[in-house]
Protein backbone atom coordinates (compact mmCIF):
# COMPACT_ATOMS: atom_id res chain seq x y z
CA UNK A 1 0.00 0.00 0.00
CA UNK A 2 1.38 3.52 -1.10
CA UNK A 3 1.38 6.65 2.04
CA UNK A 4 0.42 10.00 1.19
CA UNK A 5 2.30 12.90 3.40
CA UNK A 6 1.52 16.52 3.86
CA UNK A 7 4.32 18.27 5.60
CA UNK A 8 6.55 21.14 5.32
CA UNK A 9 9.81 20.58 3.05
CA UNK A 10 12.40 23.16 4.29
CA UNK A 11 16.13 24.74 4.48
CA UNK A 12 17.29 24.03 8.24
CA UNK A 13 20.62 25.88 9.80
CA UNK A 14 21.08 23.84 13.05
CA UNK A 15 23.94 23.98 14.87
CA UNK A 16 25.27 20.95 17.00
CA UNK A 17 28.21 20.37 19.46
CA UNK A 18 29.57 18.35 16.43
CA UNK A 19 28.94 21.08 13.56
CA UNK A 20 26.86 23.43 11.95
CA UNK A 21 25.12 23.59 9.05
CA UNK A 22 22.96 26.49 7.21
CA UNK A 23 20.38 26.06 4.51
CA UNK A 24 20.49 22.20 4.62
CA UNK A 25 17.54 20.45 3.31
CA UNK A 26 14.94 19.14 5.92
CA UNK A 27 11.58 19.44 6.55
CA UNK A 28 9.17 17.51 7.98
CA UNK A 29 8.07 15.55 4.39
CA UNK A 30 11.27 15.26 3.20
CA UNK A 31 12.49 13.65 6.34
CA UNK A 32 9.34 11.11 6.68
CA UNK A 33 9.60 10.08 2.69
CA UNK A 34 13.26 9.48 2.92
CA UNK A 35 12.36 6.65 5.62
CA UNK A 36 9.49 5.52 4.44
CA UNK A 37 10.26 5.48 0.84
CA UNK A 38 12.71 2.10 1.70
CA UNK A 39 9.41 0.62 2.87
CA UNK A 40 6.68 1.61 -0.04
CA UNK A 41 5.50 4.63 -2.47
CA UNK A 42 5.17 7.79 -0.72
CA UNK A 43 3.24 10.63 -2.13
CA UNK A 44 4.12 13.94 -1.10
CA UNK A 45 2.06 17.43 -0.56
CA UNK A 46 3.61 20.40 0.20
CA UNK A 47 4.85 23.81 -0.90
CA UNK A 48 8.72 25.56 -1.75
CA UNK A 49 9.88 29.03 -3.32
CA UNK A 50 11.85 29.50 -6.44
CA UNK A 51 14.85 29.29 -4.44
CA UNK A 52 14.44 25.33 -3.41
CA UNK A 53 17.59 23.13 -4.49
CA UNK A 54 15.35 20.11 -6.76
CA UNK A 55 18.50 18.95 -7.69
CA UNK A 56 18.93 17.91 -3.98
CA UNK A 57 15.47 15.46 -3.23
CA UNK A 58 16.79 13.16 -7.10
CA UNK A 59 17.90 10.79 -4.71
CA UNK A 60 13.79 10.37 -3.76
CA UNK A 61 12.53 10.31 -6.95
CA UNK A 62 14.73 7.61 -7.70
CA UNK A 63 13.39 5.51 -4.82
CA UNK A 64 9.42 6.14 -6.26
CA UNK A 65 8.71 8.98 -4.25
CA UNK A 66 6.50 11.08 -5.85
CA UNK A 67 6.42 14.72 -6.36
CA UNK A 68 3.55 15.95 -8.39
CA UNK A 69 1.48 17.13 -5.23
CA UNK A 70 4.65 19.38 -4.54
CA UNK A 71 4.00 22.79 -6.04
CA UNK A 72 6.71 25.51 -5.99
CA UNK A 73 5.45 29.36 -5.47
CA UNK A 74 7.17 32.58 -5.71
CA UNK A 75 9.10 33.47 -2.37
CA UNK A 76 11.04 31.61 -0.09
CA UNK A 77 11.28 28.14 0.63
CA UNK A 78 10.04 27.41 4.92
CA UNK A 79 13.31 27.92 6.80
CA UNK A 80 14.10 26.53 10.57
CA UNK A 81 17.05 27.02 12.46
CA UNK A 82 17.42 25.29 16.01
CA UNK A 83 20.26 24.64 18.40
CA UNK A 84 20.97 21.29 20.19
CA UNK A 85 23.31 22.15 23.45
CA UNK A 86 25.36 19.65 25.48
CA UNK A 87 22.51 17.10 26.28
CA UNK A 88 21.26 16.26 22.43
CA UNK A 89 17.72 15.88 23.90
CA UNK A 90 17.10 19.90 24.54
CA UNK A 91 16.94 21.89 21.02
CA UNK A 92 16.09 25.40 21.23
CA UNK A 93 14.08 26.41 18.05
CA UNK A 94 16.50 29.49 16.72
CA UNK A 95 13.38 30.77 14.15
CA UNK A 96 10.58 29.46 11.85
CA UNK A 97 10.21 31.88 8.97
CA UNK A 98 6.51 30.02 7.30
CA UNK A 99 7.88 31.93 3.81
CA UNK A 100 5.53 29.88 1.24
CA UNK A 101 3.68 28.18 3.95
CA UNK A 102 1.87 31.25 4.71
CA UNK A 103 -0.85 31.17 2.39
CA UNK A 104 -0.32 27.56 0.80
CA UNK A 105 -3.70 26.12 0.05
CA UNK A 106 -3.08 22.47 -0.80
CA UNK A 107 -5.00 20.64 -3.55
CA UNK A 108 -4.35 17.35 -3.93
CA UNK A 109 -4.02 15.09 -7.77
CA UNK A 110 -6.78 13.69 -7.91
CA UNK A 111 -4.38 10.37 -8.13
CA UNK A 112 -3.09 11.04 -4.49
CA UNK A 113 -6.93 10.83 -3.30
CA UNK A 114 -7.14 7.26 -2.77
CA UNK A 115 -3.99 6.81 -0.48
CA UNK A 116 -4.36 4.53 1.99
CA UNK A 117 -2.66 5.37 4.31
CA UNK A 118 -2.32 9.08 5.26
CA UNK A 119 0.60 10.57 7.05
CA UNK A 120 -0.31 14.11 8.51
CA UNK A 121 3.27 15.32 9.51
CA UNK A 122 4.29 18.14 11.36
CA UNK A 123 2.54 21.04 9.88
CA UNK A 124 -0.04 23.71 10.36
CA UNK A 125 -3.28 22.10 11.36
CA UNK A 126 -5.62 23.65 8.71
CA UNK A 127 -3.17 22.17 6.01
CA UNK A 128 -3.69 18.82 7.69
CA UNK A 129 -7.31 19.04 7.83
CA UNK A 130 -7.64 20.72 3.94
CA UNK A 131 -5.48 17.56 2.69
CA UNK A 132 -7.82 15.48 5.37
CA UNK A 133 -10.69 16.34 3.71
CA UNK A 134 -9.62 16.09 -0.15
CA UNK A 135 -8.83 11.83 0.30
CA UNK A 136 -11.55 9.68 -0.03
CA UNK A 137 -11.70 7.25 3.01
CA UNK A 138 -7.91 6.63 3.82
CA UNK A 139 -7.69 3.38 5.51
CA UNK A 140 -5.02 4.92 8.74
CA UNK A 141 -4.48 8.24 9.54
CA UNK A 142 -1.38 8.82 11.40
CA UNK A 143 -0.73 12.22 12.63
CA UNK A 144 2.64 14.14 14.14
CA UNK A 145 2.60 17.85 15.35
CA UNK A 146 4.57 20.12 17.76
CA UNK A 147 4.85 22.47 20.31
CA UNK A 148 4.48 25.40 18.19
CA UNK A 149 0.94 24.29 16.82
CA UNK A 150 -0.18 22.95 20.52
CA UNK A 151 0.36 26.63 21.61
CA UNK A 152 -0.53 28.49 18.64
CA UNK A 153 -3.37 26.51 16.61
CA UNK A 154 -5.26 24.31 19.50
CA UNK A 155 -8.54 24.41 17.82
CA UNK A 156 -8.16 23.16 14.42
CA UNK A 157 -5.16 20.80 16.13
CA UNK A 158 -8.41 19.35 18.05
CA UNK A 159 -10.46 19.18 15.18
CA UNK A 160 -8.01 17.34 13.18
CA UNK A 161 -7.10 14.74 16.03
CA UNK A 162 -10.77 13.36 16.07
CA UNK A 163 -9.85 11.97 12.35
CA UNK A 164 -6.88 10.72 13.58
CA UNK A 165 -6.18 6.90 14.52
CA UNK A 166 -2.72 7.02 15.85
CA UNK A 167 -1.12 9.91 17.26
CA UNK A 168 2.86 10.31 17.45
CA UNK A 169 4.20 12.94 19.99
CA UNK A 170 6.91 13.53 21.93
CA UNK A 171 6.45 13.29 25.62
CA UNK A 172 6.58 16.83 26.91
CA UNK A 173 3.81 17.54 23.52
CA UNK A 174 1.99 14.58 25.09
CA UNK A 175 2.07 16.62 28.92
CA UNK A 176 1.07 19.85 26.70
CA UNK A 177 -1.79 18.67 24.64
CA UNK A 178 -3.57 16.80 27.88
CA UNK A 179 -2.31 19.77 30.34
CA UNK A 180 -1.18 16.44 32.76
CA UNK A 181 1.77 16.15 33.91
CA UNK A 182 1.41 11.94 34.40
CA UNK A 183 2.07 10.70 30.92
CA UNK A 184 -0.42 7.67 31.22
CA UNK A 185 -3.44 9.83 32.61
CA UNK A 186 -2.74 12.67 29.35
CA UNK A 187 -2.82 9.66 27.41
CA UNK A 188 -6.17 8.95 28.15
CA UNK A 189 -7.27 12.27 28.15
CA UNK A 190 -5.50 12.44 24.10
CA UNK A 191 -7.23 9.02 23.32
CA UNK A 192 -10.35 10.89 24.17
CA UNK A 193 -10.07 13.31 21.86
CA UNK A 194 -9.52 11.16 18.76
CA UNK A 195 -6.56 9.16 18.48
CA UNK A 196 -7.11 5.55 19.51
CA UNK A 197 -3.27 4.73 19.58
CA UNK A 198 -0.19 6.75 21.00
CA UNK A 199 3.10 6.67 20.31
CA UNK A 200 5.13 9.33 22.50
CA UNK A 201 8.43 9.54 21.95
CA UNK A 202 11.10 9.93 24.16
CA UNK A 203 14.04 11.01 22.28
CA UNK A 204 17.64 8.99 23.56
CA UNK A 205 15.18 6.86 26.09
CA UNK A 206 13.31 5.39 23.36
CA UNK A 207 9.17 5.28 22.48
CA UNK A 208 6.24 3.84 24.01
CA UNK A 209 3.00 3.04 22.68
CA UNK A 210 -0.31 3.22 24.35
CA UNK A 211 -3.08 1.49 22.79
CA UNK A 212 -6.58 0.94 25.09
CA UNK A 213 -4.68 -0.34 28.27
CA UNK A 214 -1.97 -1.88 26.53
CA UNK A 215 1.70 -0.41 26.98
CA UNK A 216 4.94 -1.24 25.07
CA UNK A 217 8.61 0.20 25.06
CA UNK A 218 11.14 0.13 22.97
CA UNK A 219 14.88 1.50 23.39
CA UNK A 220 16.38 4.04 20.95
CA UNK A 221 19.55 2.94 19.34
CA UNK A 222 22.67 3.46 21.75
CA UNK A 223 24.40 5.35 18.96
CA UNK A 224 28.26 5.82 19.43
CA UNK A 225 28.46 8.66 16.35
CA UNK A 226 25.39 10.97 16.73
CA UNK A 227 26.06 14.03 15.42
CA UNK A 228 22.10 15.49 14.56
CA UNK A 229 18.79 14.39 15.72
CA UNK A 230 17.31 16.98 13.29
CA UNK A 231 14.52 14.90 12.02
CA UNK A 232 14.67 11.99 13.80
CA UNK A 233 11.08 12.25 14.82
CA UNK A 234 9.91 12.25 11.24
CA UNK A 235 12.08 9.13 10.41
CA UNK A 236 10.78 7.26 13.05
CA UNK A 237 7.48 8.52 11.58
CA UNK A 238 8.14 7.55 8.02
CA UNK A 239 9.72 3.62 9.33
CA UNK A 240 6.89 3.19 11.29
CA UNK A 241 4.10 4.55 8.94
CA UNK A 242 6.00 3.17 5.65
CA UNK A 243 6.79 -0.70 7.42
CA UNK A 244 2.54 -0.86 8.40
CA UNK A 245 1.87 0.54 4.64
CA UNK A 246 4.19 -2.25 3.14
CA UNK A 247 3.01 -4.75 5.75
CA UNK A 248 -0.61 -3.98 5.34
CA UNK A 249 -1.56 -5.03 8.94
CA UNK A 250 -2.88 -3.46 12.00
CA UNK A 251 -2.49 -6.00 14.96
CA UNK A 252 -0.60 -5.21 17.98
CA UNK A 253 2.26 -7.23 16.84
CA UNK A 254 2.85 -5.23 13.65
CA UNK A 255 2.57 -2.46 15.37
CA UNK A 256 5.29 -3.22 17.76
CA UNK A 257 7.60 -4.43 14.59
CA UNK A 258 6.75 -1.17 13.05
CA UNK A 259 8.00 0.94 16.08
CA UNK A 260 11.30 -0.92 16.31
CA UNK A 261 11.55 -0.15 12.20
CA UNK A 262 10.43 3.63 13.69
CA UNK A 263 13.63 3.82 15.80
CA UNK A 264 16.16 1.73 13.15
CA UNK A 265 15.36 4.85 10.89
CA UNK A 266 15.61 7.25 13.18
CA UNK A 267 18.71 6.16 14.56
CA UNK A 268 20.47 5.90 11.16
CA UNK A 269 18.72 9.89 10.68
CA UNK A 270 20.93 11.00 13.84
CA UNK A 271 24.31 9.79 12.72
CA UNK A 272 24.68 12.76 10.09
CA UNK A 273 23.45 15.74 9.20
CA UNK A 274 20.87 16.70 7.87
CA UNK A 275 19.41 13.74 5.62
CA UNK A 276 23.14 12.47 4.27
CA UNK A 277 22.70 9.58 6.05
CA UNK A 278 19.47 8.51 5.05
CA UNK A 279 20.19 9.38 1.93
CA UNK A 280 23.34 6.52 1.77
CA UNK A 281 21.26 3.96 3.42
CA UNK A 282 19.89 0.71 1.93
CA UNK A 283 17.48 -2.10 2.92
CA UNK A 284 20.22 -4.09 4.29
CA UNK A 285 21.39 -1.72 6.53
CA UNK A 286 17.88 -1.00 7.23
CA UNK A 287 16.92 -5.14 8.39
CA UNK A 288 20.69 -5.45 10.20
CA UNK A 289 19.85 -3.07 12.43
CA UNK A 290 16.60 -4.29 13.05
CA UNK A 291 17.86 -7.43 14.56
CA UNK A 292 20.08 -5.87 16.25
CA UNK A 293 17.33 -3.86 17.53
CA UNK A 294 15.78 -7.20 18.68
CA UNK A 295 18.80 -8.86 19.87
CA UNK A 296 19.22 -5.88 22.68
CA UNK A 297 15.75 -6.66 23.83
CA UNK A 298 16.00 -10.54 23.94
CA UNK A 299 15.82 -11.87 27.60
CA UNK A 300 17.31 -14.71 28.04
P1 LIG B 1 12.02 16.72 14.07
O1 LIG B 1 13.46 16.85 14.50
O2 LIG B 1 11.64 15.32 13.69
O3 LIG B 1 11.09 17.35 15.04
O4 LIG B 1 11.85 17.54 12.72
C1 LIG B 1 12.61 18.65 12.39
C2 LIG B 1 12.14 19.14 11.04
O5 LIG B 1 10.85 19.76 11.18
C3 LIG B 1 13.07 20.20 10.49
O6 LIG B 1 13.63 19.72 9.27
C4 LIG B 1 12.21 21.44 10.27
O7 LIG B 1 12.38 22.00 8.99
C5 LIG B 1 10.78 20.95 10.45
N1 LIG B 1 9.99 21.90 11.25
C6 LIG B 1 10.38 22.55 12.37
N2 LIG B 1 9.40 23.36 12.85
C7 LIG B 1 8.35 23.20 12.00
C8 LIG B 1 7.02 23.75 11.93
N3 LIG B 1 6.58 24.64 12.83
N4 LIG B 1 6.21 23.34 10.92
C9 LIG B 1 6.64 22.43 10.02
N5 LIG B 1 7.88 21.90 10.01
C10 LIG B 1 8.72 22.25 10.97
Amino acid sequence: MSVLVVGSMALDSVETPYGKVEDALGGSATFFSAAASQFTDVNVVAVVGDDFPHEQIQFLKDRNVNFDGLIEKPGKTFRWGGKYLFDLNQRETLFTHLNVFEDFNPELPDHYKQTPYLFLANIHPELQLKVLHQMERPQLVVMDTMNFWIEGTPEPLREVLKHVDILIINDSEARELSEETNLFTGAKKIQEMGPKTLVIKKGEHGAMMIDNETYFFAPAFPLKNLQDPTGAGDSFAGGFVGYLAKTNYLCQKNLRRAIIYGSTLASFCCEKFSLNRLEEINKDDIEKRYKQFLEMMKVG
